[in-house]
């Protein structure tokens, strides 16, 4: 499945986060291998539609959606010059999906700073600095042959052309990321080259409990990165949340004007910059988020299932959630009032799709 890696300056929280997302794990009963390795955690996708689809359709058991983060062990200045743990620490990146890097914006004396002061941009460009110069490093090193590929026509002009444009970008000190959310490079050009800093970022600021609603520095913080992603949290309050049961934990986020964890909504936009929806199941057995790539078309949506639902795809009976909630999960009234569709094979999935696919064994 794909993953997230976490990666970040030492002491910046990144542990005390990773522990709190990984205590969070319900799910360790229906994904065994959520414990095997220890740097990898499993967490669910936070979605409140399952609970009242759970009790239209009386039953207990819920299956969320899920989200993988793997803890990429310290990164340090020089990392790119792959010595000893920073050629780990770029090999385990590389093998990630999207980067979550967590910035340290809280103070604390007692909390050594790895480069002496709070600075979150400066710390944010110490480490895609060291990514930026792993990329340029790959691109350095695939040049000469890319250069004879095309005297003998094995590759295309243009391709060589976003090559260079992507050393470019690299060489003013930018992420590939950044230049494509811009609209300024498309990633997929250069997608063999598997480069570090085309994959999708989130930032995640650790910032003190008492700035959480702090929205000027919110603002600041997250004008700083734009138009990644960026999440607000308090590590050590996330992982205070871990040790709550489910009440507690909704009265301490109340009192923290909050209306949803930080590692919630981690989760979710980490679901989405992976590519990732979600469509529904709702039956006696069990209601569930099943994950498919944005776009799926309801065939490939049933392979998800199963690899028969797609070869011997039919169609798909489908009910978006709010038609179902409203008419109660009767399917005698959706059926009534005309909100059962049939989709094809061309149809593509969208988010909040309730669905029966019908196939041939
Ligand atoms: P890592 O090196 O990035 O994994 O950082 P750790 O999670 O080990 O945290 C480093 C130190 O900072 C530990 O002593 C944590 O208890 C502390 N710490 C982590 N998050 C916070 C926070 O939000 N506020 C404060 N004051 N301390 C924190």
């Amino acid at each position: 499945s794909l993953t997230i890696g976490i990666v970040g300056l030492p002491n910046v929280g990144k542990s005390t986060m990773f522990n709190a997302l990984t205590r969070n794990n319900v799910l360790a009963e229906n994904y065994p291998f959520a414990t095997i390795e220890p740097n990898t955690g499993i967490v669910p996708l936070p979605d409140d539609r399952l609970a009242v689809l759970a009790k239209l359709v009386h039953t207990e058991k819920i299956v969320p959606a899920t989200v993988t983060f793997v803890d990429i062990a310290g990164i340090v200045k020089g990392a790119s010059e792959g010595e000893g743990l920073g050629n780990k620490f770029l090999a385990n990146i590389r093998e990630a999906d999207a980067i979550c890097e967590v910035v340290r914006a809280f103070e604390d004396d007692d909390i050594v700073h790895v480069n002496g002061r709070i600075d979150p941009a400066d710390d944010i460009d110490t480490i895609n600095t060291e990514l930026i110069l792993a990329d340029l490093q790959t691109i350095e090193n695939a040049l000469p042959k890319l250069e004879k590929d095309l005297r003998g026509r094995k590759i295309e002009p243009a391709y060589l052309d976003a090559v260079k444009q992507a050393k470019e970008i690299l060489e003013s000190g930018e992420t590939l990321d950044k230049a494509a959310r811009e609209g300024r490079f498309d990633k997929d050009s250069v997608y063999d080259l598997h480069l570090m800093t085309a994959k999708p970022f989130i930032y995640v600021f650790n910032v003190d409990d008492d700035e959480l609603q702090n929205a000027d520095l919110r603002k600041r913080l997250a004008g700083s990165v734009a138009p990644a992603p960026s999440v607000f949290l308090n590590a050590q309050f996330e992982a205070d949340l871990t040790e709550l049961d489910e009440a507690d934990a909704r009265e301490m986020l109340e009192d923290a004007g909050l209306k949803e964890s930080g590692l919630d909504q981690l989760a979710r936009v980490g679901f989405d910059i992976l590519g990732l929806q979600t469509f529904l199941t709702a039956g006696e057995k069990e209601v569930r988020a099943w994950q498919i790539h944005k776009g799926y078309t309801a065939p490939q949506a049933a392979g998800v299932i199963h690899t028969d639902f797609e070869k011997g795809f039919i169609k798909a009976d489908i009910v978006s959630y709010d038609d179902f909630v409203a008419a109660d999960g009767s399917m005698a009234t959706i059926k009534e009032e005309g909100k059962l569709r049939q989709e094809g094979r061309d149809y593509v999935m969208q988010d909040g799709d309730i669905v029966e696919f019908k196939f041939n064994v």
